[in-house]
């Protein structure tokens, strides 16, 4: 048969498009063109190719060979269709049998022995492949993370020999299984290790609650930091789906680690890092921090040291849990619903109101310090509070005395989630302002407040409706069905900066 097709897969974004590879052999000179590949990557696929062949024994054909790559307009690495291009090879020189091949996909990189290298997102991929009823065949490297889904067949491989030893049914490859349903250790840093600061614990947990973003103001050394590592332990446990989703955007950049599984990420980006770092891109566009991040936090320490323009980009995500990257021709969509975190000093010297009266900053400095964050931005966060210098006295010296572990607090926010869950299908910090007016129900008393609160601190229609969120969760913690003046006065005391810029 001079003709073989085989299934691979290309990725666009977190999407693996279906590729077919088709090798056509034919009389004439011989010849190996690639059509379908960027002229820089067709050398080096045919060299490897055909060496690899070369030195596992096989015959290299001296005719005229046509592969063709289709879709031709899809954005393809070469080095993932070496092995089904090898293959087509050989099945349609009859080195091989062409028959079980329709029920396979294939991809992996070829060394010039015949050894398979390990491609990046073998997880997004095989979710398709699976979808699409065909087992997966994979270098070993890249074979883990693919059994991840469930119930797909996923055969791993070392080289070329043993890929062909599979289909001619010598010596069928393993099967890898998932991993066996551990159950995520707890090895995240606890709540309890925060001495004192007990203002900020709650914020951290109304945060977690209702899945809002969180601004700390505060000087260094006050824990600021600790406390938005333990924001991902204080969330509900992922379920499979999301552990799924976060898995496959770690998978494509080839970093994905088994024991990340079904944990949330932390994400903390220094402020030095580029805008294609935070939101992903290149000429190849990869995931960046805000993707990684994804179903987890995103930590931005520092926030006025951050190049402004670097920020800016930070708007589209927040409001739709998306990026999209467009870049000459190519384009991507990630997905990108993080929590986000960020901690700031409250003047340059860092130590404005500590007891030490070291801090010397002028009010044309701190101005300048703050106005560096901007207005949309700040608007965009739903919690911002004060984490103060603690009295050196303050720190409790007995075992026990930092008040609740992760775990409780876990499980309060855990049932506060249900409970949006099942009123809205969805976070009240991912509410719109039309669903904001129809849920978020206040008493006559909680009502007076909030209106006095408007005229008194001249708030935004931003700020009304964020405190309304925020206050909205406060009640889902308490499980009440109404907002009452107790909620609504706590969610005020959460816009921190507005009523320092007011
Ligand atoms: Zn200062």
């Amino acid at each position: 048969m001079p003709l073989a097709v085989l299934h691979s897969r290309a990725l666009s974004g977190l999407d693996a498009p279906p590729v077919t590879v088709e090798v056509h052999l034919a009389t004439g000179l011989p010849a190996f063109n690639l059509v379908g590949l960027p002229d820089t990557e067709v050398k080096e696929s045919r060299d490897r190719v055909r060496a690899a062949l070369q030195n596992t024994a096989f015959e290299f054909p001296r005719r005229k060979i046509t592969v063709n790559l289709a879709p031709a307009d899809l954005p393809k690495e070469s080095g993932r269709f070496d092995l089904p291009i090898a293959l087509g090879i050989l099945a349609a020189t009859e080195q091989i049998p062409a028959e079980p091949l329709p029920h396979f996909e294939f991809a992996g990189e070829l060394a010039l022995t015949g050894d398979l290298r390990p491609i990046r997102g073998a997880l997004a991929m095989t979710l398709k492949a699976h979808r699409d009823g065909r087992a997966f065949v994979l270098p070993q490297a890249s074979a883990e993370e693919a059994a991840l889904v469930r119930n797909a067949v996923v055969h791993p491989a070392t080289n070329l020999l043993s890929v062909c030893a599979h289909l001619t049914g010598r010596k069928p490859l393993p099967r890898t299984l998932a991993p066996a349903a551990s159950i995520v250790e707890d090895t995240a840093p606890d709540l309890s290790d925060v001495k004192g600061q007990a203002a900020p614990k709650r914020a951290l947990e109304v945060a977690a609650a209702g899945g809002h973003s969180l601004l700390m103001l505060g000087p260094p050394g006050t824990g600021k930091s600790m406390l938005a590592q333990r924001l991902p332990g204080l969330l509900p446990p992922m379920s499979e789906d999301e552990s799924l989703e976060s898995a496959a955007v770690h998978s494509l950049t080839g970093r994905f680690r088994l024991e990340d599984w079904g944990r949330r990420p932390l994400r903390t980006p220094h402020h030095t890092a580029s805008a294609v770092a935070l939101v992903g891109g290149g000429g190849d566009p990869r995931p960046g921090e805000i993707s990684l991040a994804h179903h987890g936090v995103l930590f931005l320490d520092e926030l006025p040291e951050w190049d402004r323009r670097v920020l800016e980009v930070l708007r589209e995500p927040l409001e739709a849990g998306r990026i999209h990257i467009s870049r000459a021709a190519r384009q991507a969509s990630f997905p990108a619903r993080f929590q986000f975190v960020a901690a700031m000093n409250p003047c340059p010297c860092g130590y404005l109101g500590h007891p030490s009266g070291r801090c010397h900053c002028t009010p044309d400095n701190i101005a300048r310090y703050r106005g560096r964050i901007s207005g949309p931005l700040l608007d965009r966060i739903d919690v911002q509070i004060e984490v103060p210098a603690l009295p050196s006295d303050a720190l409790p010296s007995r075992a026990g005395a930092n008040g609740e572990s992760s775990a409780v607090v876990r499980e309060r926010v855990s049932r506060a989630c249900a409970r949006q869950r099942t009123r809205q299908g969805k976070l009240n910090a991912h509410l719109q302002p039309r669903e904001i007016e129809r849920l978020c129900r206040l008493d006559a008393r909680g009502e007076a407040l909030l209106r006095s609160a408007l005229a008194r601190l001249a708030l935004s229609a931003r700020a009304y409706h964020r405190i309304l969120k925020v206050a909205r969760t406060i009640a889902d913690l308490a499980s009440a069905e109404e907002i009452g003046a107790a909620h609504i006065a706590e969610a005020i005391g959460y816009r921190r900066l507005d009523r320092m810029r007011a």
